[in-house]
């Protein structure tokens, strides 16, 4: 699995295509936003996206979602407890900072645990509620990659003050949900940098942090 990133938007929020390299199918993960600007990409590079992949409903990781999935005819998925922020412009932030309130539906909710295949790899949605009730880490077990959207930081996590939001949900799940991958798995968080899970489980502030 190869994986591009690009910053869109004004937020600079890290939109990822994770593909494979012989088939040139993938998967377009958070279109924040600049829908054309991904498009490009994917033109240059010669990749079919099969699918977009929300790791949760806030405005600067699904702006550009609803343009894709219609020029490319490909389906969203959500967590399924993310439908509550993807249909509530306050809870999405399309109401309060953008001033221009919309909603999204997704067409494939996924629970916790579920796996699936896309664009040629295995998927797992693992459900990391915190930062959003509905926030959700794709992780392709065998390529060692997750994507973590606003969850983990490089050396940090999201914000947790935010509708929807529960501190100590998002330090359960940081813990119980992301600490416990092997070492050797590599994240793509929504902003910044990518980190290894080895290196988070070891320094990241949110480590063994109790209720
Ligand atoms: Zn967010």
């Amino acid at each position: 699995m190869e994986v591009l990133s690009l910053r869109v938007g004004y937020i600079q929020t890290n939109c990822y295509i994770a593909f494979d390299d012989d088939s040139r199918e993938g998967v377009i993960v958070d279109p924040g936003d600049e829908a054309l600007k991904i498009i490009q990409k994917l033109q240059n590079e010669k990749i079919t996206p099969k699918a977009i992949l929300l790791t949760h409903g806030h405005l600067d990781h699904m702006l550009a979602a609803d343009e894709l999935r219609k020029h490319y005819q490909i389906p969203i998925y959500a967590h399924e407890k993310e439908k509550a922020v993807l249909l509530d412009p306050e809870a999405n932030l399309t109401a309060s900072w953008m001033n221009l309130p919309m909603t999204l539906e997704a067409d494939i909710y996924v629970r916790d645990g579920e796996e699936f295949h896309l664009a040629g790899f295995d998927w797992k949605a693992i459900h990391t509620p915190g930062h959003t009730i509905g926030g959700v880490c794709y992780y392709a077990k065998k390529e060692k990659k997750i994507f973590v959207g606003d969850t983990l930081f490089e050396g940090s996590f999201g914000r947790y003050d935010l509708l929807t939001a529960s501190p100590s949900m998002l330090m359960e799940s940081l813990n119980e949900k992301l600490f416990i991958l092997p070492d050797d798995v590599k994240a793509y968080p929504g902003h910044g940098g990518t980190t290894m899970i080895g290196v988070e489980k070891k320094t990241n502030p949110a480590v063994g942090y109790k209720k």
